[in-house]
């Protein structure tokens, strides 16, 4: 079967692995607006909200969003301290280099390209971070958990990011991702082919095994001209 597209997972993924304190960050985004207690209780409140949001949709796979986040915390998401947050996260957010090069390569060959993120983010935000590094123009659909009711693994998920690129037959798709339960696991679970990029401490799922393993995104290319 061949390739018609290739769908990416962003964080682990197209942007290289960080290990992040999340403590730590949130700290620093609060410290500025808030005098120095509230600012450590707001810091520690939107770490709290933050870890329940994810675990509640590892639970049920049900997605989240950055408003979701605020209220759970009780804070005000002010402009101000939201350019605090996406600056603090600017350094983890870099396009991996060899993106630009991969991705002009599935384009030159007719294959179209696209991201599926589990994320609370707006999309507004992920595609400031794809224009910045010069990407935005390559991706042919992204589809963002926050603006769908679910997360990666669920089916649902995998059928938008197909839909977002204008495919139908998910035999004819690669998903490339650092998860081994969201991102090979679901997208195998579909019927896509599943590249597995091992850069990240997240937790094994023994039971999936990818079609291929991949040191470096540029790896990627061999095997799609074997596939091809
Ligand atoms: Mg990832």
């Amino acid at each position: 079967m061949a390739v018609d597209a290739v769908i990416f997972d962003w964080g682990g993924t197209l942007t290289p692995w960080h290990t992040i304190d999340a403590a730590e960050l949130w700290g620093r985004i609060c410290e500025p607006h808030f005098a120095a207690a509230e600012a450590a209780a707001h810091a520690a409140a939107l770490l709290a909200a933050e870890d329940e949001l994810w675990r509640a949709g590892s639970a049920d796979r049900h997605s989240a969003t950055m408003s979701q986040l605020f209220d759970l915390a009780g804070v005000t998401p002010t402009d101000a301290l939201l350019a605090s947050y996406t600056r603090a996260w600017e350094p983890h957010t870099l396009t991996d280099p060899d993106a630009p090069e991969l991705l002009g390569y599935l384009r030159d060959r007719g294959i179209k390209i696209g991201v599926l993120s589990n994320t609370l983010w707006p999309r507004s935000w992920h595609e400031q971070v794809f224009r910045r590094d010069g990407v935005l123009d390559l991706i042919d659909g992204a589809v963002y958990s926050s603006e769908i009711e679910w997360t990666k693994p669920h089916p649902e998920a995998f059928l938008a990011a197909m839909r977002a690129v204008g495919v139908t037959d998910p035999a004819g798709c690669v998903f490339v991702g650092d998860r081994p339960y969201d991102d090979v696991h679901g997208a195998q679970r579909l019927g896509m082919r599943a590249v597995l990029v091992p850069n990240s401490d997240v937790p094994p799922f023994d039971s999936a095994v990818p079609d291929a393993v991949i040191g470096r995104l540029a790896d990627l290319r061999g095997h799609i001209e074997a596939w091809q």
